[in-house]
């Protein structure tokens, strides 16, 4: 497999737009109509070997422009060929990430003959039943959703020649191998085969070396997009403080857009429901809210009109609204990763971005798995005035802790605990 590198800061402006990328005309107007001059380095990489029909394994996260990366060189080469049945799929692993897809890949498109269809769960299915009567050329599903329609047999996916798997790490993860190689299987032999994750464990490889033919590997290193442009710190705190001190963080930050991560549902919606009283832009998001709400509340927090989103990790991935300003981590994720998923929601497309975590005593040793992970050490906040953490008795001291990071080096500091 070939191997690219990238970082993560887009280009500037010394290239030479889209149009040497060997997209034509008609899209490249598009381009400039929604704003897009220059391509991210994904896109960069991406589109060129798109369009030349090579199947592709692009390591890169939400936020860099992958979608547009992977949907462009199929509107490239789309063809009005009147026949029945969508010409490309793409699999994504949540409803947000489908919506999201199923919406840029609209805003690109440069022919209204050439029309996408998001499926997933929760909508009517009369209006997926009708749009797909009418002919789609792209469909946009979670895998489940997809298999739905294929055992109804209302799609067909017997002229798919352009497949796209999204967060395949993700699917895996949620349990979607067994749905994503029977729709693969559905699809003809012939056809170019994306596929986008932002780590490429065993799982992945395996759908990699079995679906797809000599890919060519666009890595971009995942620890450079999170950290690069993001303000990380964090504060120590009793748990029994958290509120007082999210509405003090709150006051002091005013962010201007923020996500406030929960670790349970009834977490975030305990926190939302003594948020509101004080913040009335608030609201909560988390797996048990159905589709309407769900992108109803997307939508105001996409406008502003909400700018104080209680969630928890349903959001950590995935989903893209530009203009997040702050993440606060409520509570710390178990898994070092979703650290990194949930503060790449700011810090978006080259724009800068606040992370600040609450950090309760038990926690120290959870802090510094995040830190090995990212591989930097999070410096602490305090803020004036106010006693996060009560007194401790006297015997409790320091205990050292010793980081191994990376195999490389080990270092020594110490942590309240
Ligand atoms: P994605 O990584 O696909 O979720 O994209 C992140 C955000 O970047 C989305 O809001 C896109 O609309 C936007 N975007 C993608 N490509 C470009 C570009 N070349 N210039 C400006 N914005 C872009």
């Amino acid at each position: 497999m070939l191997e690219v590198c990238l970082t993560a800061v887009p280009l500037t402006k010394s290239t030479s737009g889209f149009r040497v990328l060997g997209l034509q005309p008609a899209l490249v107007a598009v381009l400039d109509r929604v704003g897009y001059t220059q391509p991210t380095p994904i896109q960069a990489a991406f589109i060129p070997r798109a369009l030349a029909g090579r199947d592709i394994v692009g390591q890169a996260q939400t936020g860099t422009g992958k979608t547009a990366a992977f949907v462009l060189p199929f509107l490239n080469g789309w063809r009005d060929l009147n026949e029945p049945g969508p010409q490309a799929i793409i699999l994504a692993p949540t409803r947000e990430l489908v919506v999201q897809v199923g919406e840029e890949a609209k805003k690109l498109t440069h022919n209204p003959r050439c029309r996408t269809l998001a499926i997933y769960g929760g909508q009517r299915i009369r209006r997926q039943l009708d749009e797909l009567k009418r002919g789609v050329s792209i469909v946009v599903g979670s895998p489940g959703r997809v298999l739905d329609h294929l055992a109804r047999r209302t799609l067909s996916l017997a002229r798919i020649r352009y497949v796209v798997l999204d967060e395949a790490d993700r699917m895996l993860d949620i349990g979607f191998r067994p749905d994503i190689e029977r729709i693969l299987r559905h699809c003809p032999g012939q056809r170019q085969t994306l596929l986008l994750s932002a780590t490429m464990p065993p799982p992945v490889m395996r759908l990699v070396h079995r679906y797809m033919v000599e890919p060519e590997h666009i890595n971009l290193a995942p620890e450079k997009v999170t950290v690069e442009n993001i303000r990380q710190t964090y504060i120590s705190v009793d748990e029994d403080r958290k509120f007082d001190l999210l509405l003090r963080v709150l006051a002091l930050e005013k962010p201007r857009q923020c996500i406030i991560f929960c670790q349970r549902k009834l977490w975030a919606y305990e926190l939302y429901k003594q948020l509101r009283h004080h913040h009335k832009r608030a609201a909560v998001m988390h797996g048990d809210l159905d589709q309407k709400h769900r992108e109803l509340i997307m939508k105001h927090f996409r406008t502003g009109a909400i700018n104080c989103l209680v969630a928890t990790d349903v959001v950590g991935r995935g989903i893209d609204v530009m203009g997040i300003s702050h993440i606060i981590n409520y509570d710390l994720p178990e898994d070092p990763e979703n650290y990194v998923h949930r503060i790449g929601r700011t810090g978006r497309m080259g724009k800068d971005g606040i992370a600040i975590a609450f950090v309760t005593r038990e926690q120290g040793e959870d802090l510094t798995k995040i830190e090995a992970f990212i591989n930097l050490m999070i410096p602490e906040d305090r803020i004036d005035g106010f006693e996060a953490c009560r007194p401790r008795p006297a015997e409790a001291v320091e205990k050292k802790v010793i980081v191994p990071l990376f195999g490389r080096r080990q270092r020594r500091y110490s942590r309240r605990v």
